[in-house]
């Protein structure tokens, strides 16, 4: 278990930058910081930050595709209302609007050859990247329209 004072602080902090960038914190508190704690103890046994709900490999390379935020987060987000872990929620679950229900895991099964799950997108006005099929409709930093996203990946 990670020390309060450092979950709270990195709480805060992802709720922030969350907010800032369109997205939302799940709004059930200590859950949300159950999966900060998570995060806080993979970031010290790895030396980075994997997702609190997946088992990691200890290969930086191996995992980057599960360093929170996880390539997986948008498209479940808009398929689900939340990422995998529920760390994240979309805008109609905060607002009550939608149930959360179990999300299957997208992640290729381990040992399958790594390439990106899903394609690569840059904003061309801000260089925010996403892994998604599509590019957003707007960016969620700089609000950029979708024909502003080009294919990076
Ligand atoms: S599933 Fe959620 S908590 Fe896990 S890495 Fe992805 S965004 Fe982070």
């Amino acid at each position: 278990m990670a020390e309060q004072g450092k979950i709270e602080a990195l709480y805060n902090k992802l709720n922030a930058e969350a907010e800032a960038g369109g997205y939302h914190l799940n709004p059930d508190k200590d859950f949300t910081k159950e999966l900060v704690n998570g995060l806080l103890v993979n970031e010290e046994r790895y030396g980075y930050p994997a997702c609190p709900c997946r088992l990691a490999s200890g290969n930086k390379e191996a995992d980057l595709d599960i360093i929170c935020p996880c390539d997986y987060r948008d498209p479940d987000l808009t398929d689900y209302g939340a990422c995998y872990c529920a760390l994240y929620v979309s805008g109609e679950v905060l607002a009550g609007k939608k149930k959360l229900a179990s999300i299957p895991e997208r992640r290729p099964a381990a040992g399958l050859p790594k390439k990106p799950a899903f394609p690569v997108w840059r904003c061309s006005v801000c260089g925010y990247l996403c892994a998604r099929e599509n590019p957003p409709e707007v960016c969620p930093i700089c609000k950029a329209k979708k024909e502003r996203f080009e294919r990076f990946l």
